[in-house]
């Protein structure tokens, strides 16, 4: 395709605010699919990318759109990840593109995540196109939504579009700004192949697929290539795009977006980021912005049932298939048995994997404590990166222990803003700026990833009835003073519970994380203390007093089949517990500590 005739952009917006129901409008309109094909949201094909309504994959469709210049263009739509912790995925996507529809809800306003991204996209030089969606909302303010766009994120909104994806306004002046207003690509066919990766993933009949936007040259089957960054090599086996059907094209050229297959089985091969181009004649500069991503947050997962274990190596393993991002490794628990540590690059991502592997794969799963990754300076001089709050070592031995922080960005309401102001400090927060805006405030501050992690943003969430929000990057390491926390059942430590917390805080942890255990554990025959401890010092205790449980007393030995089922009930509680010792301990226990504030 010719370069004048191509315009590549994503879609900007905040959960919810109508991203994926606009991206469907653009493709029923262009008729990417008829309307018995066209399912409800196209692009979040993932059972939980539709059930949480956010992409977890980006995901690119070529539209043809003839303007009404009488030109048919290709237009690339990429719909980019929507959430923090897959910040580095939405990066490469944006440079993949040379603008953005910026979708604000017309009732809602813009959010933080909104200018988080808006931000990343002007740092990529993007033309933004404003489209103030949902206005067929008696709650919408359209003109209040424009000023807002101007005021707080800076840009020229006086030709936004107003739309309504739901009910089919302004979709033909979207498609018509798209084109008049986002520049085309550049790029020359005569250089070196360039060819940015910007995601793959695993697909049972063709193996891994990759998503590139070529830069500079040409790709075609046949062709010889090697990842820069990789350092593998691989020949193209097909070239095409979507539509969002798969359709095969004989070549990608200058400014084209389009997906690459050569016959490479692991995604890993395939980083999100790395430049492609030819073995012979190649390009000698890989493309800038690359970056190999880390995961921040730890957690075991262990199978309920000890005889699933090998059903669980083989499910992560077919999950890692799709997702570089993620880690493992065996581990083994004095208390679980055989599990695996795993990281991944948020909480949101951790839920995810979890949930994959309960629903996909039929999984009953324990989650330990997720813990970010601390580095120990120990008293010899040696350094240590520590994933896991099992292996931490005698404290003695440690000279200086580091932490992760984040500065985090929050937008909210007026009326919420003492409590989430409470619940920042309550997190060791650190407040850096404070500033109104219209009805809205939006307030920075750097805390520790560690406070983040357990429940943060549930928090937050519940705190400002959903209308808070919030995004965050990672600004590096700092001492803190920081312990583990061990948690004592019948005087078991119970290692899953195991938490590394600032000393400050472990009291209040210690004794929110007992009181919920002896909720949560049935009584047994015998008395059942619960402790949280430092060492050997008890911070907090809480004891469950004995019961004789016996639950067909109730039945008064009639009702056989009711007896039966009151039995059968037991047994499949039983298969959700864990035996420590002599106390069953529910699978629902280990997730509490997740869940505590
Ligand atoms: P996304 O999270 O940005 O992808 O948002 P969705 O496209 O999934 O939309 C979120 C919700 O808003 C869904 O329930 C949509 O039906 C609804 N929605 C999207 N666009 C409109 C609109 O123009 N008007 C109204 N009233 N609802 C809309
Ligand atoms: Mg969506």
């Amino acid at each position: 395709t010719e370069l004048s005739l191509i315009r590549n952009f994503s879609i900007i917006a905040h959960i919810d605010h109508g991203k994926s129901t606009l991206a469907d409008r653009l493709i029923q309109r262009t008729g990417g699919l008829s309307d018995r094909e066209m399912s409800a949201q196209v692009l979040d094909n993932m059972d939980i990318e539709k059930e949480r309504g956010i992409t977890i994959k980006a995901q690119t469709v070529r539209l043809n759109y003839t303007a009404k210049d009488g030109q048919t263009y290709a237009l690339n739509l990429m719909d980019t990840p929507g959430h923090v912790d897959f910040a580095y995925e939405v990066s490469r996507s944006l440079a993949a593109c040379e603008g953005a529809l910026l979708v604000v809800d017309a009732a809602q306003g813009v959010e933080a995540q909104t200018l988080a991204n808006v931000y990343q996209s002007i740092e990529h030089d993007h033309e933004i196109v404003p489209v103030i969606n949902k206005i067929d909302l008696p709650a919408a303010e359209p003109e209040k939504v424009r000023a807002e766009i101007e005021d707080i994120i800076g840009i020229d909104a006086s030709e936004a579009v107003m739309a309504s994806a739901k009910s089919g306004i302004g979709i033909d002046e979207v498609l018509e700004a798209i084109v008049t207003k986002i520049p085309p690509p550049k790029g020359m066919r005569d250089k070196p192949l360039t060819a940015m990766l910007v995601d793959s993933w695993y697909d049972p009949y063709l193996g891994v697929v990759i998503l590139v936007r070529v830069i500079d040259g040409v790709i075609r089957k046949g062709l010889q290539v090697k990842f820069m960054q990789g350092g593998t090599e691989h020949l193209i086996d097909r070239v095409g795009a979507f539509t969002p059907k798969r359709i095969d094209l004989p070549e990608l050229g200058p400014g084209e977006i389009g997906f690459i297959t050569a016959q490479i089985k692991e995604v890993e091969q395939a980083k999100v980021g790395d430049t492609v181009t030819t073995v012979k004649g190649g390009a000698t500069q890989a493309l800038p912005g690359y970056k190999e991503v880390q995961p921040v947050v730890f957690c075991g997962l262990f199978p309920v049932d000890a005889a699933d274990f090998e059903k669980l190596r083989e499910s992560i393993g077919r999950l890692r298939l799709n997702d570089a991002s993620f880690s493992f490794e065996m581990e083994s628990s004095a208390a679980l048995g055989f599990g695996f540590r795993c990281g991944f690059l948020g909480l949101l991502h951790l839920e995810i994997i979890q949930e994959r592997l309960s629903r996909e794969y039929d999984l009953d799963l324990i989650t330990t404590a997720p813990s970010v990754v601390y580095r120990l300076t120990m008293t010899d001089g040696g350094i240590k990166e520590l994933h896991n709050p099992a292996d931490m070592p005698d404290p003695v031995k440690i000279a200086e222990m580091e932490e992760p922080w984040i500065k985090a960005t929050i937008y909210t309401p007026d009326e919420y803003l003492g409590s989430i102001l409470k619940l920042c400090q309550d997190r060791r927060g650190i407040q850096l700026d404070l500033t109104y805006i219209g009805g809205r405030a939006q307030v920075t501050y750097e805390l520790p990833l560690n406070e983040v992690v357990f429940d943060f943003y549930d928090r937050l969430k519940s705190i400002s009835r959903g209308y808070a929000s919030f995004d965050y990057e990672q600004i590096g390491l700092r001492e803190g003073d920081l312990v583990m926390m061990n948690i004592l059942v019948n005087n078991e430590p119970v290692d899953a519970l195991s938490m590394i917390v600032h000393r400050s805080q472990a009291e209040a942890r210690g004794r929110g994380l007992v009181e919920r255990l002896k909720e949560l554990i049935p009584r047994h025959m015998f008395k059942v203390p619960i402790q949280a401890a430092i060492g050997a010092k008890v911070i907090a205790r809480e004891t469950i007093s004995a019961m004789r449980k016996d639950v067909t007393a109730k039945c008064y030995g009639g009702d056989i089949s009711r007896k039966k089922k009151l039995l059968d009930k037991q047994k499949e509680g039983k298969k959700r517990m864990r035996e420590y010792g002599n106390v069953s301990i529910p699978q629902e226990a280990f997730i509490a500590a997740l869940r505590m504030g």
